[in-house]
């Protein structure tokens, strides 16, 4: 199977490496020709503004609206989780979501002490702990009701699924822990 990482902007290469450590043939996404030819896509951490003007700077956030509304298998990580959200509080004026993933996020919003740490997380379907790396993440603070929460901190969903949209408020890659992306290559498979 070939996935994908939007390769604009953000944590692209420790994405290609864990998915590629599960089998999948992983490629970074920069083109519509190159989301053209794949099965699954990664949008990895990085800054959500910057990526949403990337997306229409390099012509790709139709192609992409198109395959996600095909039911394209996507993984949002941190300022990809942003990316596919229904509904972004604090964001700037001008930044856009793909809306296939019926949450409200707020930016930066786990406060600024903490704004980066890290938690071992109980994972809904994993045996032990994943290890979650959140930088400036994101608060989903509304949760609709096709998603399912598959980890949370405290109150807050960090880990949601809404069929084949899986997005994490954390940074999988950075764990050296590759069980997100086996489940995201499994979802996608399917
Ligand atoms: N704070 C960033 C944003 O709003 C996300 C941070 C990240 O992806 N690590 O896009």
């Amino acid at each position: 199977m070939k996935v994908g990482v939007l390769a604009l902007q953000g944590a692209v290469d420790a994405h290609l490496r864990a998915l590629g450590r599960c089998g999948a043939d992983a490629v970074a996404v920069k083109t519509a020709e190159a989301l053209d030819g794949v099965d699954a896509l990664v949008l990895p951490g990085g800054e959500s503004t910057t990526m949403s003007m990337l997306l229409d700077r390099f012509e790709l956030r139709a192609p992409l609206a198109e395959r996600l509304a095909d039911g394209m298998a996507a993984f949002g990580t941190c300022a990809g989780m942003i990316l596919l959200a229904a509904e972004v509080l604090d964001g700037r004026a001008d930044q856009r979501s793909f809306g296939v993933l019926d949450v409200a996020v707020r930016r930066n919003a786990f406060g600024r002490q903490v704004d980066s740490f890290e938690a071992d997380l109980a994972v809904a379907g994993l045996d032990g702990p994943f290890h979650g790396v959140f930088i400036r993440a994101p608060v989903v603070e509304r949760v609709g009701r096709d998603v399912e929460v598959l980890a949370s901190v405290g109150a807050a969903p960090v880990l949601c699924r809404q069929g084949r949209v899986l997005a994490s408020a954390f940074h999988p890659e950075l764990s050296g822990d590759d069980r997100l992306h086996e489940l995201f290559c499994r979802l996608a498979e399917r």
